[in-house]
């Protein structure tokens, strides 16, 4: 049995150790990330050219189930995922954590896109005053959706990011996870009047929203896009990995 893992977060990679040893198992990486965690078992990196090319691929590659691990906010894999095991006739897992949900304390902005979150933050001063010191962890890609904001950001991204970005950006390379202990400190230090997320879930992420709420600062949290229609879901790597012995 064939298994196509389609990867790059933290469940994927988990899950490729945890299929049974009898299933021949291969990760697909974007090759968004310089020096990618590999994860168990064979690994090709790159697009598959759309839902034909990666229907093709499923087709040449004799592939028995496809798991679409991929990141919550990877909204295009996933429809071609969708797409092309509909035309290879292969069964299809969607593996999504969970999203976060508030708590107590917390003072969630949720909007539906990073171009409405930088929107969002012209709402957010105190007393009609402005924020101004923006912490934005949404990734090196989309920041063209901030590059026109007067505020200051601390972007946090794996690799560099490219213009377009704001004028007024500070750059912190790091990966997760992330401590309860660092995002303090960061919060802190950088005197932060607002935190920026999208919905990703997951522990690895999750200190900088308790962070947050110590500090009394707001949240701006982009929902997810939904998983395709008709899609199974699981939502941990050891239920997709039953999935995977069932099919
Ligand atoms: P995307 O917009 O959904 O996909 C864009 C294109 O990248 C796809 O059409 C596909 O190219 C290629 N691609 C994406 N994931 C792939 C995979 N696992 N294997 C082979 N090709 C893949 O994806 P994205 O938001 O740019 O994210 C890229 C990757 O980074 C994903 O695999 C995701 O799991 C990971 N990631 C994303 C985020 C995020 O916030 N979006 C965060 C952490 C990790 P072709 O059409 O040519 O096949």
């Amino acid at each position: 049995m064939h298994v196509l893992v389609l990867g790059g977060t933290t469940e994927a990679r988990a899950l490729a150790g945890l299929l049974d040893p009898s299933m021949k198992v291969t990760s697909s990486l974007a090759g968004r990330v310089a020096a990618p965690r590999l994860p168990a078992g064979q690994v090709r990196i790159g697009g598959f050219g759309g839902a034909d090319g990666l229907a093709a691929w499923l087709r040449e590659h004799s592939v028995d189930a496809v798991i679409d691990a991929t990141h919550p906010f990877a909204e295009r894999i996933s429809f071609n995922a969708a797409e092309a095991a509909a035309t290879a006739h292969v069964p299809l897992l969607a593996l999504r954590r969970p999203g976060w949900v508030p708590v107590a304390g917390d003072d969630w902005h949720e909007v539906a896109s990073l171009a409405e979150a930088a929107r969002a933050l012209d709402g957010l001063g105190d007393r009609g005053g402005r924020v101004d010191r923006v912490f934005l962890t949404t990734g090196r890609m989309g920041l063209a959706a901030f590059a026109a904001r007067p505020e200051w950001f601390l972007v946090r991204s794996v690799d560099a990011p490219e213009d377009p970005m704001p004028a007024r950006t500070e750059v912190l390379l790091d990966r997760g996870p992330f401590t309860l202990d660092g995002e303090r400190y960061l919060i802190r230090h950088h005197r932060i009047d607002v935190l920026v997320t999208k919905d990703s879930g997951g522990a690895a992420t999750a200190p900088k929203l308790q962070a947050a709420r110590e500090a009394g600062i707001p949240v701006v949290v982009v929902r997810r896009p939904p998983v395709p229609e008709g899609i199974r879901t699981a939502a941990t790597p050891e239920e997709a990995a039953a999935w995977a012995l069932r099919v």
